[in-house]
């Protein structure tokens, strides 16, 4: 009767092992926060997903711009071409929010992966359960964005499964995987 675990009553048994909703990984948001109104979620993707992009906006109003896959190389991508304007890197990372619960993806600018090393195209430190808190630094709606990290990472198993982003971002933009998008 040496058995530790005849001892334990049910109220000191460990904790069942948080369920998830399933992913439905061709259609996740997409959250870029508002002044004055930080997210905070924490970070289901090894490290975020980075894109070379465009800003396609015919009519002038911000809500109308989009952001749009840089296609090949500057010399045949139809963006490139048409534009006259310099791909962007734009990264994408998985995150996992509370309240209420679903997986979004944050859109990081360069700018705000050079606040917060590890977010940079080039790291290469696992991310997944880290805290992370995106910010409008400024009042307007377009000042830059900063990031945070936390310190302390949720034990992976109390994770949910890691997202994958492409599916979510092909479908956005309405390319194939094909299609020559230059990613890193
Ligand atoms: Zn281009």
């Amino acid at each position: 009767m040496n058995n530790p675990f005849l001892r334990i009553r049910p109220t000191e048994m460990p904790p069942e092992p948080p369920r998830f909703p399933k992913v439905e990984d061709r259609w996740i948001a997409i959250l870029n926060p508002k002044p004055g109104r930080p997210i905070t979620g924490t970070i289901i993707t090894e490290r975020p997903l980075w894109v070379l992009t465009h800003w396609v906006n015919p009519t002038g109003i911000p809500k109308d711009g989009r952001t749009r896959p840089h296609l090949g190389t500057d010399d045949t991508c139809p963006l490139c071409l048409s534009l006259d304007q310099k791909p962007r890197w734009v990264g994408y990372i998985g995150v996992w929010l509370v309240n209420p619960a679903r997986y979004v993806m944050f859109q990081l600018s360069l700018h705000s992966a050079q606040t917060c090393p590890p977010l940079e195209p080039d790291a290469t430190l696992d991310l997944r359960g880290r805290s992370i808190v995106i910010k409008r630094v400024g009042a307007a709606a377009n000042s830059p964005v900063m990031a945070q990290l936390g310190t302390d990472p949720t034990a992976l198993e109390l994770l949910p499964p890691e997202l994958n982003m492409r599916p979510a971002l092909l479908r956005l933009w309405d390319v194939r995987s094909s299609d020559g998008w230059v990613m890193r």
